[in-house]
């Protein structure tokens, strides 16, 4: 490696027997999606997180998709979720022709503030989107109950939460639809790759069809049908068996992954914290009922100067953080096509703070003290005339 990517920001890594699985996938002659590996991960996912129904997808971005199809989102319904969040959560919907209403965040965990979405609701609104950031959870009583008072779907983007908890429930597995990410940065990989959680029993034989290109083969397969036809829209949104197979290996080690994050989390917390004690930055927040799976660290400075700043020195120093979202409300497409409820106070000031430390499986307790000494350097720096 470079000097200039010591510490890279994510390291995809290999945790077990994915290489050997990839080799059995490949002999066992079947590499299309919805084989042995793809069975064998979604009733993994089902069984340890609670799910009724799991189905790999491609991606989260087409879980998300799906989740947009099977809540009829159409042109003149409104969709309500954070603006602090990934192009994906908004663009299913946007797809569909659907208006997306941002609505602000908490400033403390940064999810989607429950107390501003009644406000939002409109006649033409149809789903809450909760995104759970760093997965950490939203508040998901609130959520669920406003949905329910209103008739609204509840579509979780869990991209970042698999295996994190809210009241001992399985982030994703709550709302009526849950979008989980199997990207390279996230806690279990496969490179590409995500799945759509339902809860709701009487979506799943849509799913099935909407991502089977809108035909009813998962029926035929399972010999409900004598032949399979056309019978709505739909898409591929099915994995390879090449990434199921992949995928298998991580959650087959799942546990240690989980530790391993929340391990880096803790020491990244405890490392930091005199720091925020002196008020020169702050920490994440984890509210009571939740229990996160450690997926990212941030630090959110005092303005964006200091976190530009911080993230020169640290880039010097060849250590590669990063910040994120751009606002979807302040980008050419969300200005576009969405609308905001109310001020958007807190989105705006936290994508200007916040950045991201270096978080990953492989991650040495070395390279995590560098980073951290990297940060007390640049204060010390700092308030020194
Ligand atoms: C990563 C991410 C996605 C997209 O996941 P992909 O699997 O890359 O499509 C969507 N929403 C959030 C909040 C994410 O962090």
């Amino acid at each position: 490696m470079t000097r200039m990517d010591r510490i890279p920001f994510n390291l995809p890594s290999m945790v077990g027997r994915e290489l050997e699985y990839i080799v059995e996938a490949v002999h066992g002659g079947h590499l299309a999606g919805d084989g042995v590996f793809t069975r064998r991960c979604q009733q993994w996912l089902e069984e340890q997180c609670g799910a009724h129904k799991v189905l790999l997808a491609h991606s989260c971005t087409a879980a998300l998709e799906m989740a947009a199809l099977l809540c009829d989102a159409g042109p003149g319904d409104e969709v309500i979720l954070p603006s602090f969040t990934f192009v994906s959560t908004a663009n299913a919907f946007v797809l569909r022709g659907a208006t997306p209403v941002f609505v602000d965040i908490r400033p403390d965990t940064l999810n989607l503030d429950e107390r501003l979405i009644e406000e939002a609701i409109t006649p033409r609104t149809r789903a809450i989107v909760p995104v759970h950031y760093a997965g950490v959870s939203c508040d998901m009583d609130a959520i669920t109950a406003i949905a329910a008072r209103h008739g609204l779907r509840v579509i979780e983007d869990a991209a970042q939460a698999l295996g994190s908890t809210y009241r001992g429930r399985g982030l994703g597995t709550i709302g009526d639809l849950g979008c989980w990410s199997f990207h390279e940065t996230k806690n279990f990989i496969s490179g590409e790759g995500g799945a759509l959680v339902i809860r709701d029993p009487g979506l799943v034989e849509r799913a099935e069809i909407l991502r089977e290109k809108g035909t009813d083969r998962s029926k035929f397969f399972r010999g409900q049908v004598d032949k399979y036809t056309w019978v709505d829209v739909g898409s591929s949104y099915l994995p390879s068996e090449l990434v199921a197979a992949y995928l298998f290996a991580q959650l087959e080690h799942a546990q240690e992954i989980l530790a391993k994050r929340r391990a880096l989390f803790a020491r990244y917390y405890a490392g930091l914290v005199s720091l925020q004690d002196e008020g020169l930055l702050r920490l994440p927040v984890v509210p009571p009922d939740c229990e996160p799976n450690g997926h990212l660290f941030y630090v959110l400075l005092k303005n964006e100067e200091t976190r530009d700043a911080l993230l020169a020195h640290l880039s010097a120093n060849g250590v590669n953080a990063v910040f994120h979202y751009v606002p979807l409300h302040e980008s050419p497409v969300g200005r576009a096509v969405g609308r905001v409820s109310g001020a958007l106070t807190h989105t705006e000031s936290t994508s200007r703070r916040l950045l991201r430390l270096p978080c990953y499986y492989s991650l040495t307790e070395g390279e995590q003290d560098e980073v951290m000494d990297l940060l007390r350097r640049f204060f010390m720096m700092r308030q020194r005339p």
